[in-house]
């Protein structure tokens, strides 16, 4: 013994830190279950009224995990609203009842791994075992401080940061694909450890994400281990794996007139405005991500393959109307946009895209920005199209935009108006009586009314008369 000792230390064999932590936090748990209640402070970002604002929830539950396992239900809590979720994975399945619904959703192999990652919000022992299991090497970006392990979970590149001092993980970083955001940065951080039954655990977690622009807290109390946890979600006897659907672009033509065209995305549910002005082109609108940018590229060169696209404009910053605006900008469009977006829209441009790369990614080109103020006049040829800046009377978002061809009497918006195909008109609500209104005060004449999304879902017109919005004013 004492001559191993000895050896060890004259070859300096290196302390295997993941191991030692995988004592700590997994080991002792073994065959039972570690459950805890946990409360946590939940940040969204969602369809809101300007960029990066956040939806604010409370969420709290009881989860019960192990290596193999992890069982969690909540309820979350956004001002009066209530829901609750089920989720129970096991090395086998996943079943998982979402808030508000009452049937299992379908899940596939894609999210249970990343089951895996959201699951190190509340304890990080799964993603521990991940590691240790997969025998993780050390990595050589460690220092003093820390040990880090890397590795790549469901294209998710997953760094584990070890405390040397104690062998207990100080933090979690995923570095994951969104298609908006580019490279995002999430950041778990784990303080206040505490034992119980010799299990090391957090009782406080940070998580920060989208590179540090949103956060989150969860607080972990009550803790124990248990051997039997009981399970409510009924496993389906066909219980299988769904696949991942793989969205093919499906894209066709509509000529308005000889300058204006729409391009319909049926894959996205979006219409897509394209002007063909003498000597350039504008389009508006482009949804979700680059690829849709690329796609409505490629059908504006079918339409004039000689023309530059000069312009490109959103009507509002909501991920439908601006998510494909880099190929646009990598293109040398100009970007047409109020005050409002100009940080929003510079941050999206600049984004590294280095886990999926577009166009502008590979070869990077100064973004440049059209100001638009109150409103814009494009003219050139015969054309000529206005944009009004409309903002808040849209009762929608801040920076709405919305776009008229006086000459066509033809207004094109994004989602403000929502007329049933079927059945009588009926009375209007806040965003399509903020539209009329502009209208009004804009004095615009206008004779028909073209809807950018939906198209199809929703059962709405998309195509609407003015007539109708008028009517439904002083509908019932
Ligand atoms: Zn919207």
């Amino acid at each position: 013994m004492f001559l191993v000792l000895v050896t060890n230390r004259i070859i300096g064999k290196p302390i295997d830190y993941l191991s030692r932590c995988w004592n700590k936090q997994v080991k002792p748990i073994s065959e039972q279950y570690l459950t805890f209640h946990f409360e946590e402070n939940l940040n969204r970002l969602e369809h809101t009224f300007e960029p990066w604002q956040q939806t604010n929830y409370m969420c709290k539950g009881i989860i019960s995990c192990n290596v193999n396992n992890f069982i969690k239900r909540d309820t979350l809590i956004n001002g009066f609203r209530t829901s609750f979720s089920n989720t129970e994975l096991s090395k086998t399945d996943f079943l998982f009842v979402n808030y508000g619904e009452k049937e299992l959703s379908p899940v596939t192999k894609g999210m249970y791994l990343d089951q895996l990652i959201k699951s190190a919000r509340y304890s990080p022992l799964a993603i521990i075992d991940y590691f240790f299991q997969n025998k993780v090497a050390i990595n050589k970006g460690s220092n003093e401080e820390y040990a880090l392990y890397i590795t790549t979970i469901n294209n998710v590149n997953v760094t584990l940061q070890i405390r040397k001092s104690d062998y207990l993980l100080n933090k979690i970083i995923t570095l994951s694909y969104d298609e908006l955001f580019g490279d995002v940065l999430t950041t778990f951080i784990f303080k206040d450890y505490n034992i119980v039954e010799n299990i090391h655990y957090s009782k406080s977690i940070s998580i920060e994400k989208y590179n540090g622009k949103v956060k989150d807290e969860v607080k972990i109390s009550i803790p124990k281990l248990s051997t039997n946890v009981s399970r409510i979600l009924i496993k389906p006897s066909n219980f299988e794996f769904s696949e991942d659907i793989e969205v093919k672009p499906a894209i066709t033509l509509e000529k308005y007139n000889d300058n204006i065209y729409f391009l319909e995305l049926k894959h996205t549910d979006d219409r897509i405005l394209v002007v063909e002005f003498k000597d350039f082109m504008l389009v508006a609108e482009a949804p979700l991500n680059s690829k849709n940018g690329e796609v409505i590229i490629k059908e504006v060169k079918k339409i004039a393959p000689t023309k530059p696209i000069r312009y490109f404009v959103f009507g509002h910053y909501h991920p439908h109307y601006i998510g494909g605006i880099r190929p646009f900008v990598h293109k040398g469009a100009e970007i047409i946009c109020s005050k409002i977006d100009e940080d929003y829209v510079r941050y999206l441009t600049d984004a590294p895209h280095t886990l999926a790369p577009d166009s502008l990614h590979s070869e990077f080109k100064q973004l440049k920005i059209k100001e638009i103020k109150d409103s814009l006049v494009i003219e050139n040829g015969k054309i000529e199209m206005k944009i009004y800046f409309i903002g808040e009377e849209s009762m929608h978002t801040k920076d709405y935009l919305i776009y008229y061809f006086p000459q066509e009497k033809l207004l094109f918006e994004d989602d403000l108006v929502w007329i049933e195909k079927e059945g009588s008109i009926k009375r209007a609500k806040s965003r399509q009586v903020g539209l009329y209104k502009a209208l009004k005060r804009l004095n615009l004449d206008v004779k028909t009314i073209i809807q950018s999304w939906p198209v199809k879902d929703y059962g709405v017109k998309t195509v609407i008369p003015f007539e109708d919005l008028e009517k439904s004013m002083t509908a019932n």
